[in-house]
């Protein structure tokens, strides 16, 4: 008899977004006059640039001829791509990245989730509490987090790293040796940076403790602040240490599109094996390349038209992320986040948890956010507001909330 995966048995209910949608079509249906303003979810909403539609539409028209047709391409991305992000993403920022140390992708979650296939299963995974679930379930998956204690709301083989406003939002060493460390910087859920010192002291721990990190830079592009690090790989020591995960999802509004990339130093080994070597054999046997169409539409990004289109929708969004912030500072509201992320991490009232917050702001501004707690037990006594949506609602979002 077939036998299943039992770690899938363990994993807990996605209750977060299941229960603020119950909530929401509540309060919904009992309020049908109710103009919500929607500021929980984590997805774009402005759409493609023309540079990209059209280098998306000249591939498909490509795609029509038998002169330029393109069937399997390589499972590692076309040169195309590979090189405009070895040239843009790093080398104009002073990094070098050669190209085949980058794997492009159908984008920075799937990266995340299989990282794990090359690596064994007793490493100890230390994550930031609150956190991106993905790391922390793919690691369930895998068998790598023991068995999950409801109680407690965590993995009790995970090593959770509380990241507060009590410790500036950099999750101290843990006590208990970790082997493999999740950090994202733009962070989702808490919109915060880690500086070069702070992400210095990480890349030191991991080569001292021949740790890997696991570095999540897929809001790099909202960085607008001078001497925020945009890649691990501008911290020295790095490349012996440092897997970097990026996404043209947030950057260019490819949630629907896909498309992400994936950094692995040819310096990174353990156990005598190169981790580049590794995960370029788990791509080409498990992936078959993202699409030609795709691809050609993520290259566009780094035209000078491209550029110029990517960074007034990305200014359009960071000009939400200043509304809230100032809206809700003005309220009296304590927040964090914002500057450098299209996430704003308001502090709830002394005593208010986070989801009697969030029905709050539900009930009395009518604005959807997402509880704090839904992130981790240390996420308990924040919400979640995103910049992602339309400019005039988040203005009415805003006054609504101060006028509660
Ligand atoms: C949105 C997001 C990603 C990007 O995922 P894609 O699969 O590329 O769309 C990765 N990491 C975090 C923390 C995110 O919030």
């Amino acid at each position: 008899m077939a036998r299943v995966n039992e770690n899938y048995a363990k994993l807990p209910g996605s209750y977060l977004f299941a229960e603020i949608a119950r909530r929401t079509s509540a309060y919904a249906e009992a309020h049908p006059e109710a103009k919500l303003i929607k500021m929980g979810i984590g997805d774009v909403t402005r759409p493609l640039v023309p540079a990209v539609v059209e280098a998306m539409h000249a591939a498909v028209d490509d795609l029509a001829t038998s002169e330029r047709f393109h069937g399997y391409g390589p499972e590692q991305g076309y040169d195309f791509l590979r090189e405009a992000i070895a040239q843009h993403d790093f080398r104009a920022r002073g990094v070098e990245i050669a190209v085949d140390e980058i794997f492009v992708s159908d984008g920075a979650k799937s990266d995340c989730g299989n990282i794990g296939d090359i690596l064994a299963l007793d490493n100890v995974v230390a994550v930031c509490d609150p956190v991106y679930p993905v790391y922390v379930d793919s690691n369930a998956m895998s068998g790598r987090a023991g068995d999950y204690d409801a109680e407690n709301e965590r993995w009790t083989d995970i090593v959770y790293m509380p990241t507060t406003a009590e410790n500036g939002f950099c999750p101290e060493f843990p006590a208990e040796k970790a082997d493999v460390i999740y950090l994202c910087s733009p962070n989702n859920p808490t919109g915060t940076v880690l500086n070069r010192e702070q992400l210095s002291a990480w890349v030191d721990y991991a080569n001292e403790n021949g740790s890997i990190i696991m570095f999540d830079a897929a809001y790099e592009r909202f960085i607008v602040e001078e001497g925020v690090p945009h890649s691990i790989f501008e911290i020295p020591g790095a490349r012996t240490c440092a897997i970097e995960f990026r996404s043209f999802s947030k950057t260019a509004g490819f949630t629907g599109a896909r498309c992400g990339y994936t950094v692995v130093p040819k310096e990174l080994e353990r156990d005598g094996q190169s981790l580049n070597a590794m995960w370029n054999r788990r791509q080409t046997t498990k992936f078959n390349g993202a699409s030609y169409v795709i691809q050609r539409g993520a290259a566009a990004i780094y035209t000078p038209e491209g550029a110029r289109q990517i960074e007034e929708t990305l200014e359009y969004y960071r000009n939400n992320a200043r509304v809230i912030k100032e809206g809700l500072e003005a309220a009296g509201f304590e927040v964090y986040g914002a500057v450098n992320s299209p996430y704003v991490w308001c502090k709830t009232p002394e005593g208010v948890g986070s989801w009697e917050f969030f029905t709050k702001l539900l009930e009395e501004a009518n604005v959807i956010t997402t509880p704090g707690a839904g992130f981790g037990p240390h996420g308990e006594g924040y919400v979640r507001l995103t910049a992602f949506g339309d400019a005039d609602a988040t203005v009415e979002a805003v006054e609504r909330i101060r006028a509660m």
